[in-house]
C-alpha cells in the first residue's frame, strides 16, 4: 500500500513489486506521452557489507552471515528499492574490509553500499577501508530480529545481537573521519525502513548518473544574464558532470540529414500521443512546421546519443540556421530522460537529468521549470510557472495538446509545442547557484493545484503552484539565498532524496518548507557560509 514520506511525497513503487531483481523492472510505458525513458536503475547494485570480527568464533559468524542475508533479502522483498541489494560476505578484518572498498568502487554496476555492524566490528579495522571508498554510504542501524525475546534472551542472543553497540562504534569513526553518510534506524522488514532505503538508492543513482553525465551546450548563455553562469570545471570536480559546447550548426547539418521516412514515423507517433491541432494535421495549412518539428526531435536524439549526451542546452539568441526554436523536440526528449536547460542554463539541465533519474518509476514527473507570475490574491497566493516552450509532459496526466503559435523572442517562424496543465501534486522546485566559491542547491518544498481558472489565451504548458510555507517567506528567502529563476520542478522526487544527493555531492541544500521562518533561514544562510567556506580548507 502506498505509504507518504515526511514531505507529503507517496512512497510506491508502481514498477513490480514483488520483483527482487532489479533487471525484473520494466520500463514504464507513458502512452500519453508518447516517449518512454529507458529504466536507469538496470543492471545496476547495491552491496550490504556486513561488519564482525574474528573472536567470535565461526559458529557465530556463520549465523551473522545467515542473518545478514536475510536483511538482504527482506530489503529485496519490500518493493521500495529499485535497485538491487547484493549480499557480501561478513567483513571481520581491515584486509578485507580494504578489498571490499576497492572493489566497489572499482565496479560500474555498484552505485553505493550499505554498511551493518551487526556485531562489534572495532573500527580501526575500517579506516583504510572507509577511506578508499568511492561510493555512497547508507548506514543501516538494524538488527535481525524485530521483537526482544524477553522470556528467552540470555547471554547467547547478547553476544551474537550487537548492532546497538557495534554501529555505535561504527558512526563513530565515520563522523572521525569525516564521511558522508545517510544513516536509518530500524527494522528491515518494516517499510518506514526500506522505504527510506529505497529514497537513498535513488540519490545515489542520481550521483551515479551525475558521474557519467555528459552535457551538450547548443549556444552560450544568454547575453548579460548572471545566474546561468556558473564554473563548469568545478560542475565537473564536484558533480561529475562534463559540460561542452557544440556548434548549433552542427545540429542544423543533422537536420537537413533527417529523411522523410524518419519523419512520417514521428508524426503518426504524434497523431497517436497527442491531441494535434488541425492545422498540423498531415491536410492542415501548417503541417509542414509539424514535420520541421519532427526532424529537430530526430536530428537531436542522433546527435545526442552519437556524443553520450544525457542533457543538453539551447539558447534562442545563437539558433544559426533553425527555423523553428526547439519546443516539442525538446519536451519529448526530456520525458525520455534527458536533461535540458534554456537560454544555455546548463546547471538547470544538470538538476533535471539528475530529477530523471531519481524518481524513475515514480508517480510525477520532472522538468525546466521557470517562475513566471503571482496571484497575490489574499489566501489564494500561488505562483504561475512555464516557459517560452520547454516545459516537460511528465509533469501531467493529461494528453497534452500539440499546437503551434507565434513566438515573439528568438527571430524564427513559429514554433510547435505541447500545452498542458502540471497534475496537482506535492512537489519541489529545486535551483543550483555558483556562489563563486561553491555550489548552493535551494530547494522549496511546493503544492502543484489547478489554475483557478482556465488560461485559454496562455499558448505554453505550465504549472501553477503554492509555495510552503506561503508565498511571501517563500519568495523572500529564495531571494536571500540567491537561488535562480530557472529550477527543476519535480513532483516525483521527494526532498530526503534532494538531502541524501547534497550530502554526497559535499553541496549545501538550503530548504525552504513549512517550518521555515525567514529570520531562522537567513540564519541559517550565515552558518552554512562558514561551514562551507571551512569545510573545503585553505
Ligand atoms: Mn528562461
Amino acid at each position: 500500500s502506498p505509504r507518504t514520506s515526511s514531505t507529503g511525497f507517496t512512497i510506491a513503487t508502481p514498477l513490480s513489486t514483488a520483483s527482487t531483481d532489479a533487471a525484473d523492472y520494466a520500463p514504464i510505458s507513458i502512452t500519453n506521452k508518447g516517449v518512454t525513458m529507458k529504466n536507469p536503475f538496470e543492471g545496476k547494485q547495491i552491496w550490504l557489507l556486513t561488519g564482525s570480527q574474528g573472536l567470535y568464533g565461526e559458529e557465530t559468524l556463520a549465523q551473522v552471515a545467515e542473518q545478514s542475508q536475510q536483511v538482504a533479502a527482506l530489503l529485496n522483498q519490500s518493493g521500495d528499492i529499485p535497485i538491487e541489494v547484493v549480499w557480501r560476505p561478513v567483513l571481520t578484518d581491515s584486509e578485507s574490509i580494504l578489498r571490499a572498498m576497492l572493489d566497489a568502487g572499482s565496479d560500474d554496476s555498484v552505485i553505493g553500499v550499505i554498511a551493518w555492524m551487526h556485531t562489534f566490528s572495532p573500527a580501526k579495522m575500517w579506516i583504510r577501508g572507509l577511506e578508499a571508498l568511492r561510493k555512497p554510504l547508507l548506514h543501516l542501524h538494524t538488527q535481525a530480529n524485530e521483537a526482544l525475546p524477553w522470556d528467552t534472551i540470555d547471554m547467547d542472543f547478547m553476544n551474537l545481537n550487537q548492532a546497538a553497540h557495534g554501529d555505535r562504534e561504527f558512526g563513530y569513526i565515520l563522523t572521525r573521519l569525516g564521511i558522508a553518510r545517510t544513516t536509518v534506524v530500524g527494522y528491515a522488514g518494516h517499510h518506514d525502513v526500506t522505504g527510506r532505503i529505497g529514497i537513498w538508492a535513488r540519490a545515489a543513482a542520481g550521483w551515479d548518473a551525475a558521474q557519467h553525465l555528459s552535457l551538450a551546450r547548443f549556444g552560450d548563455n544568454m547575453r548579460y544574464v548572471a545566474v546561468t553562469e556558473g564554473d563548469k570545471t568545478e560542475a565537473e570536480i564536484r558533480f561529475g558532470a562534463s559540460v561542452n559546447t557544440w556548434g548549433i550548426n552542427d545540429l542544423a547539418q543533422a537536420i537537413a540529414q533527417v529523411t522523410d521516412a524518419q519523419i512520417d514515423e514521428l508524426i503518426t507517433e504524434y497523431l497517436a500521443s497527442y491531441d494535434v491541432a488541425p492545422e498540423l494535421l498531415p491536410d492542415g495549412a501548417r503541417h509542414e512546421s509539424l514535420r520541421y518539428a519532427a526532424s529537430q526531435e530526430v536530428a537531436l536524439r542522433t546527435l545526442l546519443e552519437s556524443i553520450g549526451a544525457t542533457a543538453f542546452t539551447d539558447t534562442f539568441e545563437d539558433l544559426g540556421a533553425l527555423r523553428q526554436l526547439p519546443g516539442l523536440a525538446v519536451q519529448r526528449l526530456m520525458t525520455e530522460g534527458y536533461g535540458f536547460g534554456a537560454e544555455g542554463d546548463w546547471k538547470t539541465a544538470v538538476l533535471v537529468r539528475i530529477a530523471k533519474v531519481m524518481g524513475y518509476g515514480l508517480p510525477g514527473g520532472a522538468s525546466l521549470m521557470e517562475d513566471y507570475c503571482y496571484n497575490f490574491v489574499p489566501g489564494e497566493q500561488k505562483i504561475l510557472g512555464a516557459h517560452m516552450l520547454e516545459i516537460c509532459p511528465s509533469l501531467t496526466d493529461d494528453r497534452p495538446r500539440l499546437e503551434i503559435h507565434p513566438l515573439g523572442i528568438g527571430d524564427r517562424k513559429d514554433p510547435v509545442r505541447l500545452v498542458f496543465d502540471a497534475t496537482p501534486r506535492p512537489g519541489l522546485v529545486v535551483a543550483l547557484s555558483d556562489l563563486r566559491d561553491r555550489f548552493r542547491l535551494t530547494a522549496n518544498v511546493v503544492e502543484v493545484v489547478e489554475p483557478d481558472q482556465p488560461l485559454p489565451n496562455l499558448p505554453v504548458a505550465r504549472a501553477v503552484w503554492r509555495p510552503a510555507p506561503d508565498l511571501a517567506t517563500s519568495a523572500s528567502c529564495w531571494l536571500a539565498a540567491g537561488a535562480a529563476h530557472h529550477t527543476v520542478m519535480t513532483t516525483a522526487v521527494p526532498l530526503e532524496a534532494w538531502h541524501d544527493f547534497a550530502a554526497i555531492a559535499g553541496v549545501e541544500l538550503a530548504v525552504i518548507d513549512e517550518q521555515t521562518t525567514a529570520r531562522r533561514f537567513e540564519d541559517e544562510l550565515r552558518w552554512s557560509a562558514v561551514y562551507y567556506r571551512v569545510s573545503q580548507g585553505l
